[in-house]
């Protein structure tokens, strides 16, 4: 093992590197193909978070006061520096996470995407005004930045969640703390080395390691203002209860059970792609991952042979390999979560199709499990119901687009959701009856680009104002409406309530 195999992951605050000064503990960093220790992470304590805080609370002054479009070029800056080591924060991503190195280059994309986005802010965070709402009397709304703004987020993203919300809170001229996963730290940690060399005032930008003690502490922290979560549904919950507790602004992203419906009429091979690419992309760990498929009439005959055939040929192996199709899940742990999943379907009398857990050719210390599919179930199984964070791909049968509804309705998630077919009115019907926040028509996984609101429905999201896209902007911005009048010799004085 090297010296760097084991190094101990800083903190970023107040513009400097910094151990955690009060960690209850530390954690190895796992390659998930490899069981090898790839860092270690503390588990900062509270003084870390309010050493964070501080020092962002410090820095809100300055900040506000650099002019929007001199923030806006700090933003073009980071881009390039981002585009710079695009590769490098790829093969983190794989490292850290498994993703294959192809979907991982596509992961970092997004994330430089988001900046391209925030850079926008000179128009977007533009306000409205209104003359003479009465005579002589103008209304006007601007904008200003909420204050200090602190980001949780999940595994499955290193490099992009982060990036839902950093850019945008900052180039509204927020600070801002992030707690990136314990799972994951180490992509992040690069993304910040390229923060650090914009020469930000010290403290606008943060990043505190850690787990739960953290999230905690952001959650009841006095100093922050607003806070962005993504994760799982209960501690969304969890999140958006406590946080609002103490008055905070809160977005919380969490988990999904997406259903994708395949009419009869769908182009059969180009929907076997978009199915196979959104259930086993990123090892089925994408909260935008299509597990259950929703076939209607004809469609179950005609889908299910060249289906089979496609997860079949998928080549599982470590995602840093360029020919490896399907990476590893987050850990052993998780594989074996996964694979309870499938036992208890067959126990529910669904029939296992294809069975990834038998597997050969891979490394024994990673966490694999191959593709798996499941028939014959309904929407009252659990493996129907709940999310598995795996590739393992679910069809259920339905005899009409209503029916097909009525199930993807039924789903106490809502977040993403695909029709494929041929049919206008189909679509039409769909996309006007069906629950969920993010539509994709003929296209497995329908997460919005940088400049559109990403978000779901019901228990995928706690909130109101999505992430990124205009909303980002409202998101780290609150309104200020001034109404306003001046005097001036020879002009009437006009009365707001009365001269109308
Ligand atoms: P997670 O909920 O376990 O963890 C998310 C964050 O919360 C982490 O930073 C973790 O440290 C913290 N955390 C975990 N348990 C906690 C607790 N009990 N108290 C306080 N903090 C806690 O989620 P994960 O496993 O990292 O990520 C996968 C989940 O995220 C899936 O459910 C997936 O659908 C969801 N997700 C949703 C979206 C979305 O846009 N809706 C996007 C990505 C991931």
């Amino acid at each position: 093992m090297t010296a760097t195999a084991t190094r101990l992951l800083d903190n970023y605050i107040a513009g400097r590197w910094v151990p955690a000064q009060a960690a209850t503990g530390e954690l190895d960093v796992i390659n998930p193909a490899t069981g090898g220790t790839l860092a270690r992470v503390p588990l900062s304590g509270r003084e870390d978070l309010d050493a964070a805080v501080q020092a962002a609370r410090a820095a809100l002054p300055e900040w506000r006061a650099v002019s929007v479009i001199a923030r806006a070029r700090k933003l073009f800056e980071l881009r390039e520096r981002l585009n710079a080591r695009s590769e490098e924060l790829a093969r983190s991503v794989t490292l850290e996470m498994g993703k294959t190195i192809a979907d991982a280059r596509a992961e970092v994309g997004r994330m430089i995407e988001m900046v391209e986005a925030a850079c926008a802010v000179p128009t977007t965070m533009q306000g409205r005004i209104l003359e003479d709402v009465s005579r002589n009397i103008d209304a006007e709304t601007v904008r200003q930045p909420v204050g200090v703004c602190a980001t949780i987020a999940p595994f499955n993203f290193p490099a992009m969640v982060p990036f839902w919300f950093l850019p945008f809170a900052i180039a509204c001229g927020n600070t801002f703390v992030l707690k990136p996963s314990e799972q994951v730290p180490m992509t992040q940690a690069l993304a910040f080395e390229e923060i650090d060399a914009l020469g930000l005032p010290e403290g606008v930008v943060n990043l505190v390691n850690g787990g739960r003690e953290v999230v905690e502490g952001i959650l009841d922290h006095p100093g922050i203002d607003a806070v962005s979560f993504v994760g799982s549904a209960p501690v969304a919950k969890l999140v958006y209860e406590r946080a609002a507790r103490t008055g905070k602004r809160v977005q919380a992203l969490g988990g999904a059970k997406n259903h994708m419906v395949v009419m009869p009429d769908a182009v059969i091979d180009r929907t076997v792609e978009g199915i196979i690419g959104s259930a086993f992309g990123a090892a089925g760990q994408r909260c935008m991952a299509g597990s259950v498929v929703v076939t209607v009439g004809d469609a179950h005959q005609q889908l299910l042979e060249p289906l089979t055939r496609a997860a079949e040929a998928l080549r599982v192996g470590d995602g840093i390999d360029e020919r490896s199709e399907l990476g590893p899940v987050i850990s052993c742990e998780a594989r074996d979560r996964i694979a309870g999943y499938i036992e208890r379907a067959v126990a529910d009398g669904a029939r296992i199709v294809l069975d990834g857990r038998v597997l050969r050719g891979v490394n024994p210390d990673g966490a694999f499990l191959g593709p798996t599919i499941i028939d014959g179930a309904t929407p009252e199984m659990e493996i129907a119901r709940e999310e598995v964070f795996g590739p393992v791909l679910t069809l259920i049968h339905a005899e009409s687009l209503d029916e097909a509804i009525a199930i993807v309705n039924s789903s106490r998630f809502g977040n993403g959701t695909s029709i494929f077919t041929e049919s206008g009115a189909s679509v039409r019907r769909y996309r006007h009856e069906v629950e969920a926040g993010m539509i994709g028509v003929n296209i497995g996984v329908a997460a919005p680009v940088a400049f559109f609101p990403f978000s779901g429905w019901k228990d995928s999201f706690l909130g109101d104002l999505h992430a990124h896209g205009a909303d980002g902007v409202e998101f780290f911005t609150r309104k200020k409406t001034i109404t306003s009048r001046y005097f001036s010799s020879g002009q009437g004085s006009g009365s707001y309530f009365v001269e109308r």
